[in-house]
């Protein structure tokens, strides 16, 4: 399995695009210009003039594509290079992308891209790739962008900056989503097996848990990948939209994640983690409250959601490690997603930040293949689980048949006991009714049993009653239910049986136990009554038995060892 999860991940790398070589990056020599505000800048300078000339001694140098050193209270600035002159394009295409700013493109002074309203305070633009086409005679002219942004830690930041031919430019957008293209219908596909496993399975409460936190986290991952791929800024709906969207789903993931690790590990480490993730659901309150009220939350708290991380993800995971050291399987397999997620985030957080990939790919989309990985084991471990519970389940049933017949069996002398009789015999009536077939029952009590009980013991009495149960045992067959129903006084079903077939049964019996030496020291006899089924018309089971006692009553008086019939 482990191996399976790594070969999807290199052959996914291998299938990634990276930066074609032609492509420039604009990492020249930069300048900026800081407005103070729109109006004091004066309209005059920005829309007569467009913008300053690039030698004069307004602009400061900076490190682009670093931030330029920008006041705090800065809303409004301007960056400007020089355009290359040693390339040659067909169809030069600038492409490039900005957060939450709004933006106008000039070369030299004249306006040819603009994206966004100036000086709307608290507007969300979102983040966004821009392709802007040159004029054919760019190459050493001045490029310059005018920035506005309400957002402090936003403003003056512009990405990917390149030029190239215009066809290649545009395909970079499906680049930066190719993975998203096979990570979005996994992650959909978990989804769906999750909450289908949550519907079938016998899921114990704490698994119930796990599959609600896990269906939550692929939703919102779901979402996530959606609000991060490019094209659907092609779309329409506000880009405002999708940076709630992908922010939002950045502020959820790390409470669910934190709520799965709680149910993976150790009581008492629980509430700890618990604890972590109730923090990310201060902060994503916060943050939902603060944008309610008109502030810029969402990236004003990230600073806390970062340090938040920082500071408790550690500990989580090492709770996670050491329940896993512990034994734990959940929590042994919970580490790939664990570890790997956020790892995958992280190296897409200091990517962007320190600019360290020219592509403009991304990896947390992998994180579907860790989550696979997961899902995959929790299925595997629920067939596992529910093949045992089917296991012990027969096993229980077997073990219920086999108590609810011994229930019915009496322990000396291995005949059903009474309370099997009055089951057994409705049956019989119903089967000889409906069959027409003739029924008849034996009733037999030993002759003076008392004596050999007071004569040779209580044991010498049972022994006379398991020799007797085996010699009538040997004169019977399938058709006959023999059953103890008193102390030495015993029944036989006898079924398709006439009565006077049944007596002679009876007959033959008797000779039988007192031909047999039941009592090495005195002969055993015994007396049998007999009687038959009358009809449903006449008769009941109650009268049926009535009559047999009575029938043997009869034998009794007759002088015993012998058989009478009723
Ligand atoms: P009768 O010929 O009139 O039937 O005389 P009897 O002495 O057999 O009289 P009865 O049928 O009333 O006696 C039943 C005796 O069976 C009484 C009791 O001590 C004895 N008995 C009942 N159950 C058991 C048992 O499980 N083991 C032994 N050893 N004796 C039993
Ligand atoms: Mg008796
Ligand atoms: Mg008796």
């Amino acid at each position: 399995m482990k191996k399976i999860v790594w070969l999807l991940l290199l052959g996914w790398l291998c299938l990634l695009p990276w930066e074609t070589a032609e492509a420039i990056a604009m990492h020249g020599e930069w300048k900026y210009y800081e407005q103070q505000n729109y109006e004091d800048m004066g309209l005059d300078l920005i829309e007569q003039h467009s913008a300053l000339r690039y030698d004069d001694p307004a602009w400061t140098p900076y490190a682009f594509p670093e931030r330029p050193p920008l006041k705090a209270a800065t809303r409004y600035v301007w960056l400007t290079t020089r355009l290359p002159t040693v390339v040659h394009y067909h169809h030069p295409v600038l492409f490039f992308t900005t957060t939450e700013q709004a933006i106008r493109v000039y070369i030299d002074n004249e306006l040819i891209y603009s994206d966004g309203e100036f000086g709307l305070y608290h507007h969300t633009y979102g983040t966004k790739w821009h392709m802007v086409e040159l004029p054919a005679n760019y190459k050493g002219r001045q490029l310059s962008f005018q920035l506005y942004s309400d957002h402090a830690g936003r403003l003056g930041v512009v990405n990917l900056l390149s030029i190239d031919e215009g066809s290649r430019q545009a395909t970079k957008l499906f680049q930066h989503d190719i993975v998203s293209w096979f990570a979005l219908p996994l992650t959909m596909l978990l989804l769906v097996i999750v909450l289908l496993c949550y519907r079938g399975m016998h899921l114990n409460q704490q698994q119930r848990r796990i599959y609600t936190y896990l269906a939550v986290f692929l939703g919102v991952f779901s979402l996530w990948l959606v609000a991060a791929m490019r094209l659907i800024q092609i779309l329409p709906v506000s880009l405002s939209v999708w940076r709630y969207l992908l922010l939002g789903c950045s502020y959820m993931m790390p409470i669910l994640g934190n709520l799965l690790i709680a149910e993976m590990v150790e009581w008492k480490w629980c509430r700890a983690v618990r604890f972590i993730a109730l923090v990310y659901g201060v902060i994503f309150g916060a943050v939902v409250v603060g944008e309610l009220l008109g502030y810029t939350s969402m990236d004003m708290c990230l600073t806390f959601f970062y340090g938040w991380l920082a500071v408790s993800q550690p500990v989580a995971f090492l709770i996670l490690l050491r329940s896993a050291w512990k034994g734990s399987a959940a929590s042994q397999a919970f580490l790939v997603p664990a570890f790997g997620v956020p790892a995958l985030g992280i190296a897409d957080g200091l990517g962007a930040h320190f600019r360290l990939y020219q592509s403009p790919l991304y990896f947390m989309p992998l994180a579907s293949v860790l989550l696979a990985y997961f899902v995959a084991w929790l299925l595997w471990q629920g067939m596992k689980e529910e093949k045992e519970l089917r296991a012990m389940n027969d096993d229980l049933k077997q073990k219920m048949t086999l108590v609810r017949a011994e229930a019915q069996i009496d322990a000396l002398t291995k005949c059903f006991n009474r309370g099997h009789l009055t089951e057994t015999l409705q049956k019989s009536i119903t089967i000889a009714e409906f069959s027409h077939q003739p029924l008849s029952v034996l009733m037999f009590d030993l002759d003076y049993f008392k004596h050999v009980n007071d004569t040779y013991g209580h044991d010498m009495g049972d022994q006379v009653l398991i020799r007797f149960a085996a010699v009538v045992r040997r004169n019977l067959d399938a058709r006959h239910s023999f059953v103890r129903y008193g102390g030495e006084e015993f029944v036989v079903l006898c079924r398709g049986f006439t009565i006077e077939g049944a007596r002679q049964l009876a007959d033959h019996i008797r000779e039988d136990v007192a031909a047999t030496v039941l009592c090495e020291y005195q002969t055993v006899t015994c007396s049998i009554g007999v009687s038959g089924w009358q009809g449903a018309s006449r008769d009941t089971a109650e009268m049926l038995l009535k009559r047999v006692d009575t029938a043997l009553y009869q034998a009794k008086h007759n002088g015993r060892n012998c058989v009478s019939v009723l």
